[in-house]
């Protein structure tokens, strides 16, 4: 399957000089969209992975149907003051921004094995934030997948003590 094909090349979006890579067009596609989703299943499949923890919001439409896939739960990390309950937060950096992230406090157990599954790895900020989050509340996390990678700016220094999947790469 090539991936590519399913991409949307966005120049200057979100801002000047950026080029977004928009996955809609994948989403849209079925047999390329579950054809994405099991490659991830697959890297995840001999993991023993409790729960997929996917941030807001691309990190919910990709992360929910390898949950599914595997037959196991999925947690939100989601932006500032959305969780109704009790949440542990991490604030961070990003490409254009800054940003924070809650997980509700109950939402993961001590020792269990997560799955971070996001849509696109740029800088990293998002991942690491992710991943720091995770292990505040004594979990560990098994890995991190996604369906693109932007290399040039190798966020795979940030996080080179995971394994970490992509799909595709540019
Ligand atoms: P990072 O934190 O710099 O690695 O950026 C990754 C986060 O920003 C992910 O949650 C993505 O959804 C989002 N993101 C950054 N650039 C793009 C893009 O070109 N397309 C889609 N999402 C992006």
């Amino acid at each position: 399957m090539n991936y590519e094909d399913y991409i949307a090349d966005v120049p200057n979006f979100p801002e000047e000089g950026v080029t977004f890579r928009d996955i809609t067009p994948l989403m849209a596609d079925g047999p390329a969209f579950r054809s994405a989703l099991k490659d991830i299943a697959d890297f995840a499949r001999d993991k023993e992975v409790d729960v997929i923890v996917g941030p807001e919001a691309r990190g919910f439409i990709v992360g929910c149907p390898v949950a599914y896939e595997l037959e196991i739960g999925f947690v939100p990390a989601r932006k500032k003051g959305k969780l109704p309950r009790p949440t542990k937060t991490i604030d961070y950096g990003l490409e254009y921004g800054k940003s924070t992230l809650q997980i509700h406090e109950d939402a993961i157990k001590p020792g269990q094995r997560v799955l971070i599954v996001d849509d696109l790895l740029a800088t990293g900020g998002t991942i690491k934030a992710t991943i720091d989050l995770v292990e505040s509340f004594g979990a560990e996390v098994v890995g991190a997948a996604f369906l693109i990678e932007l290399e040039e700016f190798a966020a795979r220094d940030k996080i080179s003590d995971y394994d970490v999947f992509t799909i595709l790469k540019y």
